[in-house]
């Protein structure tokens, strides 16, 4: 495990959904890995919420069951984990009611630092937070972390923020997107602004186009009828895809500070155009003989949600004026793939025979699997033969170039909740990105409503629609292929 690390300041975290699937799988793990690797200091202490009929022991339980199923074995120290679980104790209350806040106020102090992660569905985030203030719960220097979905359109985001205003204010509130807290996101801005070898390039004068692809293999199942009510746009563009365009896209900001970086993050946001109905492509996926359909796992015949979509999109500002960022992301994919793909140029006069095999170069920054960049350039064909040209990737796959310790870099989670006790906000969304987010966001949903496009069918484990293909084709392009 990685040990350079700083330990952060002793804190409480009170975890609402303390007994959720989040928490199980990512959250609970985390923190024991953080505690681990000695960033967790000693004193600080974990409290578990949740509705459910469970007390402390229970809960230590719970965690430890979760540890053990979500943490490497080779991590799995007892005598670690035995203390680990001793910074653990559980609060039984319902979020909607006002029993059970005087234990919860009891468990924790306000003189240090307070986190509140609402890990709860997000009819939720409201009541809590009313009932974090009135109860006096949250000291002034208390911060809270709100799970996705954050509105489901920019009126419901608007409504959220401004009743979470009510109770704190914006620097005490981390709105999180877990693909912000990925080691290679952060790469990104490490490889745009840490050296001088892209940055000069990265626009439209040398850049073809940029695709982001964020392909999953597995299908809706059993969130089937929650996802229906969402769909690809509104689960993973509006946040997760927006977000990677923007740190793809923005300026250089002044300072790697949270206003400076999101302030730019909004300013490509505001530059989007609206996306005509000819550049999208929505999808739904067939089944087969292994697995169902997407109307069989949202359990209705007639749904129209897209369980599939890509689009062309235009950001109209000076760097990218006239370089297309294609984005496409769906369920039962043939590969489990995020990825970022910058596509530069051809050079503009070849001085090698037509048929030497000469491509453009291309930068691709790998999410998931394999976090790590490589970037394919043009040489010669070793041997004899004469002048062929062969494109070789120049791979920086991390746990290659940096050992183990890259390997088990803390995962997007655990990264996160360290920098919500270390208050630093500058990977989480600031109240105006989401809104103007969603802004972009309604009046493409509005317009194929209106029009009652229904999605494209599409085979489960294929790419996706013919149609998405074509998407580029059109325009002489291709997608990089979904392993
Ligand atoms: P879940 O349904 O598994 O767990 C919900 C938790 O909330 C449980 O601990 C439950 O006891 C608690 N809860 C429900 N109603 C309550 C009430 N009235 N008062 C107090 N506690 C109550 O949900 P989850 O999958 O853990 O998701 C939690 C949040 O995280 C959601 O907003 C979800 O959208 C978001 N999220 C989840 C995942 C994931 O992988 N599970 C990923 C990204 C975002």
């Amino acid at each position: 495990m990685v040990s350079r690390v700083i330990p952060v300041d002793p804190f409480d975290l009170v975890i609402f959904g303390g007994t959720g699937d989040l928490a199980r799988r990512k959250i609970l793990p985390g923190l024991y890995r953080r505690y681990l690797d000695g960033q967790m200091p000693g004193e600080a202490c974990i409290i578990g919420v949740a509705r459910g009929d469970m007390d402390t022991d229970g809960y230590r339980a719970f965690v430890e069951t979760s540890v053990r199923e979500f943490v490497a074995k080779k991590w799995c120290d007892a005598k670690i984990l035995k203390a680990f679980i001793e910074r653990i104790s559980f609060v039984q209350l319902d979020a909607t009611g006002d029993q059970g806040w005087d234990e919860l106020k009891a468990a924790t102090k306000p003189d240090r630092v307070q986190a509140f992660y609402f890990s709860v569905g997000p009819s939720l985030f409201g009541p809590i937070a009313e009932r974090l203030h009135t109860h006096e719960i949250a000291g002034p220097d208390a911060r809270i972390v709100v799970e996705k979905p954050f509105g489901h359109d920019e009126a419901s985001a608007r409504a959220l923020n401004e009743t979470l205003a009510r109770h704190f204010a914006e620097h005490q509130i981390y709105r999180i997107d877990h693909y912000l807290g990925k080691e290679t996101v952060q790469n990104l801005m490490a490889l745009r602004f840490g050296n001088m070898l892209f940055e000069p390039l990265w626009n439209a004068q040398y850049v073809d186009h940029i695709q982001i692809t964020v392909a999953e293999t597995v299908g809706v199942e059993g969130r089937g009828s929650y996802y229906d009510k969402s769909g690809a746009m509104r689960d993973m563009v509006q946040n997760h895809l927006m977000q990677l365009l923007c740190l793809t896209a923005m300026e250089p900001p002044s300072k790697f500070e949270p206003n400076a970086v999101r302030d730019e993050k909004l300013k490509i946001i505001r530059a989007l155009d609206q996306v005509e109905p000819g550049d999208m492509v929505r999808g739904q996926y067939r089944g087969n003989d292994e697995v169902a359909s997407y109307l069989e796992d949202a359990e209705t015949d007639a749904s129209m949600t897209e369980s599939f979509i890509a689009m062309k999109l235009h950001i109209s500002n000076w760097r990218w004026n006239g370089t297309p960022f294609y984005l496409r992301t769906g369920k039962r994919l043939r590969g489990r793939v995020s990825e970022i793909v910058v596509r530069f140029k051809e050079p503009p006069h070849s001085i090698f025979e037509e048929d030497t095999g000469q491509t453009a170069n291309e930068l691709s920054i790998r999410l998931q699997p394999n976090e790590g960049m490589d970037l394919k350039v043009t040489i010669k064909e070793p041997g004899p033969g004469g002048m062929r040209l062969i494109d070789v990737p120049l791979d920086m796959t991390f746990a290659d170039a940096l050992g183990e310790e890259a390997a088990e870099a803390p995962d997007a989670y655990e990264r996160l909740i360290m920098d919500v006790i270390r208050g630093n906000q500058t990977l989480f969304m600031r109240g105006d990105e989401v809104e103007a987010a969603w802004a972009w966001t309604d009046p493409i949903i509005a317009g194929w409503e209106k029009r009652a496009d229904k999605p494209k069918l599409y085979d489960a484990f294929s790419t996706g629609p013919e149609e998405a293909l074509m998407l580029l084709h059109k325009d002489g392009r291709r997608w990089r292929e979904i392993r």
